[in-house]
């Protein structure tokens, strides 16, 4: 019978950078619409696997001179190229062995409810929905759900279904989640991306992570971000099997425009005259002028995307505040980047913001 070990072994030889082995049973109490017990009913087991973001790639946002390569590299290369390879390669032996390999890999905006907050997609029927659209005369909505989606069985979760990605590779004992919402690890601390395969193979699992925690509490990603969307106070907290994850509330959708588009202070590519002028008030949201929601998002979007014009398939950040501080902060108080690298990813003190 195919073992742990051996799986291991095949994934690190196929390109991952980790792998660790979980319980289904640890997402007892998970929300059914984001259970992945309910993507394949007969798994017993789900394997995780961590691609690390090469610290490299974020140089040129931490300088302020090149901000192509990491969503380009980070997410479309590993999301698109690199992991599903590697993939490919461990489910090729688990059937082998006589097992299934129900591949997953990273993605988004799939599931019937929000990838960003877990809140029920649409509830309209396919037909009003066709007459929203048909009225707006406009491409499917942007809701981070599937639109028309409903259950193929009776009881069973609409398609797709999404589960959620940092808190399975906690379940797989790979890391934890930081304040900023971002899966750490040990190696890595928040520089990595994920991708998971279910089977019926009953492998041992690897305990949840024990070690110290990676998380140092120092607030550097709530300072650090442009849209101040990750709150000091509030938290989320929920159980992987009995292990407490904690993070801070965030404003997903704000988190959505900042991230993407950065704001006045961070977004080179923007002149300021479009600030300035900020036209039909499109702008409000990055401007402090309004709460975040799906329409004043689609405002932004709709006025900047002409000026950063070749994406990949996904949003092109500009902001990559928190994960840049995570790092920075970890470098040099200690923690799990302490001392990877000879020189600290910030050598100049202080991340740049532009005076305008
Ligand atoms: S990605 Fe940017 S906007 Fe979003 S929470 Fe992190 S720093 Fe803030
Ligand atoms: S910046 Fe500090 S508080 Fe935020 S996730 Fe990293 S270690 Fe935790």
């Amino acid at each position: 019978m195919i073992t742990s070990a051996e799986i291991k072994a095949a994934a690190i030889k196929a390109g991952a950078d980790l792998c660790g082995i979980g319980d289904l049973s640890r997402f007892d109490g998970a929300p059914k619409e984001m259970d992945p017990r309910e993507l394949f009913p007969e798994a017993k087991t789900v394997i995780g696997m961590v691609f690390r973001i090469p610290r490299g790639v974020q140089r040129g946002i931490e300088e302020g001179t090149q901000f192509y390569q990491y969503p380009s590299m980070a997410y479309g290369g590993i999301n698109e190229i690199y992991a599903p390879a590697v993939l490919y390669r461990v489910g090729q032996l688990l059937e082998d062995s006589g097992y299934e390999a129900m591949v997953y890999r990273n993605t988004g905006a799939r599931g019937c409810v929000s990838d960003m907050d877990g809140s029920p997609g649409n509830t309209l029927s396919p037909e009003e929905q066709i007459e929203v659209n048909t009225q707006a005369k406009s491409k499917t909505a942007h809701h981070r759900t599937v639109q028309y989606t409903r259950a193929a069985r009776d009881g069973q979760v609409p398609p797709d279904l999404q589960f959620h990605f940092r808190l399975a590779a906690v379940a797989c004992g790979l890391g934890e989640i930081g304040w900023s919402k971002m899966f750490l690890t040990p190696e890595f601390g928040p520089l990595q991306r994920v991708a998971f395969i279910f089977t019926d193979a009953p492998l041992e699992p690897d305990p949840l992570y024990q070690g110290p925690p990676l998380c140092r509490k120092c607030m550097a990603c709530v300072r650090e971000c442009p849209g101040q969307c990750l709150d000091k106070k509030e938290s989320i907290k929920v159980y992987i099997g009995d292990k407490l994850c904690e993070w801070g509330k965030l404003d997903e959708w704000k988190c959505y425009a900042f991230y993407t588009h950065g704001g006045r202070h961070y977004n080179p590519f923007v002149p300021k005259e479009v600030w300035d002028a900020n036209e039909n008030g499109d702008l409000n949201l990055l401007e402090g002028k309004c709460e975040a929601n799906e329409a004043e998002i689609m405002k932004v979007y709709r006025a900047l995307e002409k000026y950063f014009p070749s994406w990949v398939g996904y949003n092109m950040a500009k902001c990559g505040g928190c994960i840049r501080a995570c790092v920075s902060m970890l470098e040099k108080k200690g923690g799990c980047m302490h001392e990877r690298f000879k020189t600290p990813l910030r050598t100049s003190g202080k991340a740049w913001k532009m005076d305008r």
